[in-house]
């Protein structure tokens, strides 16, 4: 009955379209087929579509104008290894999952297609932030996940020995936060009692801590705060971290505790047998286990499709966020966003925020795309950024800008985090749909994850070693000076400065390059070791970095890579090439 109910839904919204398809609907899931005039319209019959109360999925096959053709990746069939659980992702969500199961007797097998864990999707390029919960959908997993992913990241963060800062966050409420038309005595009504009120209530209701403050109150803890503010609501407990530390460090823990993870080895099919699975092939070869765990993030649709379990499409969002200069540290004590009405879906707003490097980052923007490897960041994106988020400060310097970056949402069109045993093929978990709050909310989802599997059949006895510390290399700016003295006097290369502006010195990139997973290009320095991170964006320390990679892996200067593959930066000697020239 719910099927029908949703199939006529969707032959409604096909027919606003004008779009030539059929719709089939199976146990809340819609598939969707036949062809649009445009890509607008084939993410506007999605959204629609997943709006649909009961809707589980939107499989949405459409074609368009075009649309790009995925074509099939050879593997390699010959058989590496056997493993209970193979986790294909090496995001923070990947990792997370790893962690949670090496404290199981299991043989579990990461495989990551990027040369770096937290190297390949949204887990580089997010705003680091550990949500409380406050911002999503109430009653929605992503939600449920968030909360209880807030509450669990401190203490992971402490065994792990990652940054987490509860910098907390206002939400303020000022003349420009409704846009409906009202008359203004009935808005500042609203700002004032109703919103404070409303948000409030629902904190009590999640058990996150908030309390309202007055708009004297407001601008003498923040100053440089609009004097439009009418009211506004704090988190105490709103938090930050590093993103790449803290899955580097999840990854590391999990190796330390059994875990085996394979870099740059993508996963191009999955043979089902009998409905079990059976085999993930990868570029380096077959791996034999009865359960995959999809956290492959942009891809994750693309995965369920090899093993013939697809129950959703990712439709990627792009958020670009701007970052400002240390010094603009001084213009905020916590991290804020503005209270805008109309409320833009499924978006929890961004804001003015600290990191836990100290710098200060506006954004992110949210813009459906086609391509999910668009990371480009336009001028009127970072125009766009100014325009939002200048009426909540407005004598913010924004001439300190240092660097912009984006990164793509994972999105499905249910827009919510899609965690369950696939409905068809036996042993295969989809973790997939997991946009912003997933970093929050990742030890929560690793603990569902883990919950999932031993209800699927999976045997899950705990281990009496599992040694949940990991210890993070020295880093020598966070010490004081008796503790760095002694450490230079144990390796003198703790006392030479590679970059200046963010002061990482040769010892720690040697360290990065040595590590459990080892850094092998510019960026995997950059993430482990903020080298190239500062005001000058690596303009300084990007040779001597280079450097030392080359004389640490042995490798000649020109094989010595950005990022991934294709990304070497040099091609030779200036002087070699003016002899070529010379010569010919
Ligand atoms: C702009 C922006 C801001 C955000 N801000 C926040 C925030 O402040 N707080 C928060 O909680 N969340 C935030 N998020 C969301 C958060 O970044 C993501 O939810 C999280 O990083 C998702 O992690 P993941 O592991 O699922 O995906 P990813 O990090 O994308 O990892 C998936 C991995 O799978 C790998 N992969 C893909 N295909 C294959 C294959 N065939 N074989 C092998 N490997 C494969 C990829 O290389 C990739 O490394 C933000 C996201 C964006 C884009």
């Amino acid at each position: 009955m719910r099927d029908v109910r949703i199939k006529k839904k969707v032959e409604k919204i096909l027919r606003k379209y004008r779009a030539k398809a059929n719709v089939t609907v199976e146990d809340g899931i819609v598939f969707i087929k036949g062809t649009v005039t445009s890509w607008r319209k084939y993410v506007e019959i999605g959204k629609e579509t997943g709006r649909i109360k009961g809707v589980k999925g939107v499989v949405n096959d459409l074609e368009y104008p075009g649309k790009e053709k995925k074509r099939k990746k050879r593997g390699e069939e010959r058989v590496i290894g056997k493993a209970d659980v193979v986790i294909i992702g090496g995001g923070v969500v990947g990792c997370a999952i790893a962690r949670e199961l090496s404290k199981y007797k299991l043989n579990v097998i990461l495989v990551e297609k990027s040369d770096d864990v937290g190297g390949g999707g949204a887990t580089k390029a997010n705003n680091a932030l550990v949500h409380t919960g406050i911002g999503e959908k109430m009653g929605t997993l992503k939600q449920k996940l968030c909360v209880e992913g807030h509450k669990m990241f401190r203490k992971i963060a402490e065994e792990l020995d990652v940054p987490y800062e509860e910098c907390g966050m206002w939400i303020v409420i000022s003349e420009d936060s409704i846009a409906y038309r009202l008359p203004r005595i009935l808005k500042k009504f609203l700002a004032s009692y109703i919103i404070p009120f409303i948000i409030l209530r629902r904190a009590k209701k999640l058990g996150i801590e908030m309390y309202k403050v007055s708009k004297k109150e407001l601008l003498k803890r923040e100053p440089y705060v609009t004097e439009k503010a009418i009211a506004a609501v704090f988190s105490p407990s709103y938090a930050m971290t590093c993103p790449f530390r803290y899955t580097i460090a999840l990854a590391e823990n999990a190796m330390e505790n059994g875990v085996k993870i394979m870099l740059n080895t993508e996963v191009v099919d999955i043979t089902v047998e009998n409905g079990n699975v059976g085999k993930v092939i990868t570029t380096k070869g077959a791996i034999e286990t009865k359960f995959v765990i999809n956290a492959a993030g942009l891809y994750a649709d693309e995965i369920a499709s090899l093993a013939g379990a697809r129950e959703y499409t990712i439709h990627p969002k792009k958020g670009a966020t701007l970052i400002f200069d240390k010094e603009t540290r001084k213009f905020l004590n916590h991290s804020m966003t503005l209270l805008r009405l109309p409320r833009i879906e499924h978006y929890k707003g961004g804001g003015i925020m600290l990191t836990v490097d100290g710098n200060v980052q506006w954004g992110p923007t949210i813009d459906e795309i086609e391509d999910k490897e668009d990371t480009s960041v336009t001028a009127e994106e970072i125009e766009r950024i100014f325009k939002t988020y200048e009426p909540l400060m407005p004598k913010f310097p924004k001439k300190a800008v240092i660097a912009y970056f984006s990164g793509i949402r994972a999105a499905s069109f249910t827009e919510d985090f899609i965690i369950r045993a696939a409905k068809k093929v036996k042993g295969f978990i989809h973790v997939a749909g997991i946009q912003s709050p997933g970093l929050a909310a990742s030890p929560a989802i690793a603990k569902m994850v883990a919950s999932i599997l031993q209800q699927e059949g999976l045997k899950m006895e705990l281990k009496k070693d599992f040694n949940p510390i990991r210890k993070a290399p020295p880093i020598p700016r966070e010490m004081d000076m008796a503790e760095r003295k002694k450490l230079v006097e144990r390796d003198g290369r703790y006392g030479r400065i590679v970059c200046r502006c963010e002061e990482v010195t040769e010892g720690e990139i040697v360290d990065a390059i040595h590590s459990k997973i080892p850094a092998c290009s510019i960026d995997a320095i950059k993430r482990r070791t903020r080298a190239g991170m500062g005001r000058c964006q690596g303009s300084f320390c990007l040779p001597y970095v280079a450097k030392i990679l080359a004389r640490e892996l042995n490798i000649p200067l020109e094989k010595v890579k950005k990022g991934g593959d294709g990304s070497e930066l040099f091609i030779g000697k200036a002087k070699c090439l003016l002899e070529e020239k010379n010569e010919s």
